[in-house]
């Protein structure tokens, strides 16, 4: 257990976790990019999209399951959000834990930066 992301998972250090699971585990990003920015991430470490395996087919799908929950809980689901994964370089990944970004609270505009 090294990234950081399974230190908040593991409670080592601090984060506003809204949901925790046997699979997954969701917390506020530090530096929201929209009044929702929920991180998404398996408790176990996957560092990208790359890298999954068969095995790991469940945790994926609990990642797209929680957004749904947490899209409810924040009130964002019916007006509408962005799921995100970025992998590696070009995607901009700076995380090496894999992630689900959940965002909403306001119109987002087009998907990507011109
Ligand atoms: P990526 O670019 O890898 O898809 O996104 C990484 C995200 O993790 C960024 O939005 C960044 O703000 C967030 N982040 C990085 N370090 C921390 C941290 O220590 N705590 C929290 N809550 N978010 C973090």
């Amino acid at each position: 257990m090294t990234t950081i992301f399974s230190k908040i998972v593991q409670g080592e250090i601090p984060a506003e976790i809204v949901y925790q699971d046997e699979w997954v585990t969701a917390f506020r990003d530090i530096h929201p990019q929209a009044p929702v920015h929920i991180l998404i991430v398996p408790n176990i470490e996957i560092p990208t999209v790359n890298d999954l395996t068969e095995e790991d087919v469940i945790v994926a799908g609990r990642l797209l399951w929680t957004a749904k929950l947490l899209a409810k809980q924040e009130g964002i689901a019916a007006d509408g959000y962005r799921l995100m994964i970025n992998c590696n370089r070009h995607g901009g990944q700076e995380v090496f834990h894999l992630h689900l970004h959940l965002l909403g609270g306001r119109p987002l505009g087009p998907m990507l930066a011109r």
